[in-house]
């Protein structure tokens, strides 16, 4: 059996090698480090497969986030709801532009943001919404876009572990995560389901003045040259990864596939172990890529299930430990923990396990054996 890693981006390397090294090469015998023609490319690559109108690259999965709220032409103390259980990026950029984090709590079954909360936290300043599509799961947009819709609210979807999925509505139409709010953000981070071999990000949208403001803020707030009309960022996806995301981009369905085939295998084997509760696909079977299969412990064993896990060198992600609301930068008096039921119990019960597109069945079979035989030793 082969090494089990969380990722294995060596392996993924070795299958793309000739292809990957061809293309990176060719950025460097060109000297066309900087938005040289794989990053054109790629975007009109991206936007093809997302079926969205515009995509503006940049460096990276925060920034998108940060660019996307700056194009929103909003004031100090509006209020943006996110959900209590993401990574910190998503709140982080809120507070950094001097708007107001507003955390809701997630559903119990999908860890996405819950949409009865969401409509409770509405206030007179709340200016956005921006659901995550955390593990690969895109959140119940049918709900969000309802009420984004009725409060007049702006809807940035956070794709970074999304990209790839569809959603699909009650009406049967079939949308990419990230193209169906006004503007969607993603990530290239290595280990993301589409990685570049370093920084990099996106930011979509079907909105023609909103592409036209986020094209001029990624470039230092600049429309014409040298004219600067707005407070602007330097954010700009590499030549480089660029060319590595032009390899990697018509693998990205087979990718996820085989993400999805892997979480099939871990949840068959977790059939019968009743102190566990294995993801639940919510909408059809493209709405989740399984970014990572992450499991609920029951019994109040996770910890000492990671203790044990680590004693085998099985790797594996608790994501997240801290719900945002209980961090200390993101701490407010206006927050209830009761408010919080479910992201408390979350951050106590889940636990990811390895989960990538070379993930083989000998390695899962191995994982699952050694996990099983935990629960059952303590039965007995
Ligand atoms: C990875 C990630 C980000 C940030 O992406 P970077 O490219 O690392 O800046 C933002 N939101 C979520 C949900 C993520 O998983």
């Amino acid at each position: 059996m082969k090494k089990i890693q969380m990722v294995d981006l060596q392996t993924q390397y070795e299958f793309i090698k000739d292809k990957v090294d061809n293309s990176v090469l060719e950025v460097m015998k060109n000297g066309t480090f900087i938005n040289g023609p794989s990053v054109s490319e790629f975007q009109s690559n991206l936007e093809s497969y997302l079926n969205v109108k515009h995509v503006i690259p940049c460096a990276n999965g925060t920034d998108a986030l940060q660019i996307a709220l700056m194009s929103l032409e909003l004031k100090p103390g509006d209020e943006i709801i996110t959900s209590d259980f993401t990574f910190a990026a998503t709140v982080e950029v809120i507070a950094l532009l001097s708007l107001t984090p507003v955390l809701v709590d997630v559903d119990i079954d999908t860890f996405n943001i819950d949409c009865d909360k969401v409509v409770k936290a509405i206030t007179s300043k709340t200016k956005a919404i921006i659901p995550v599509h955390l593990f690969g799961q895109v959140a119940n947009m049918e709900k969000l876009m309802s009420i984004a819709k009725t409060h007049k609210l702006f809807l940035i979807e956070d794709n970074a572990q999304g990209i790839g999925s569809t959603y699909e509505f009650l009406n049967n139409t079939k949308v990419k995560s990230g193209a169906i709010g006004d503007i969607g953000t993603t990530s290239f981070f290595p280990s993301k389901n589409l990685g570049c071999f370093g920084d990099g990000g996106a930011i979509f949208t079907n909105d023609d003045d909103l592409a036209h403001t986020i094209r001029g803020i990624v470039n230092h707030g600049m429309y014409k040259r040298y004219h600067h009309d707005v407070v602007g960022v330097n954010s700009r996806l590499d030549s480089i990864q660029a060319a590595v995301l032009n390899t990697k981009l018509p693998l990205l369905d087979f990718y996820n596939e085989r993400r999805k085939q892997a979480s099939l295998f871990y949840s068959k084997r977790f059939e019968s172990n009743q102190y566990l509760i294995t993801p639940i696909v919510k909408g059809n079977c493209q709405s989740h890529v399984f970014h990572q299969y992450t499991l609920r412990v029951i019994n109040g064993m996770r910890d000492a299930l990671a203790d044990y896990l680590s004693e085998l060198k099985i790797p594996f992600g608790i994501y997240y430990p801290i719900p945002l609301h209980r961090q200390k930068a993101y701490i407010d008096i206006r927050y209830n923990e009761n408010d919080f039921k479910t992201s408390n119990l979350m951050s106590e019960q889940v636990i990811s396990l390895p989960m990538h597109s070379e993930l083989e069945e000998d390695q899962i079979d191995f994982i699952c054996e050694k996990i099983n035989k935990f629960f059952k030793d303590q039965d007995s």
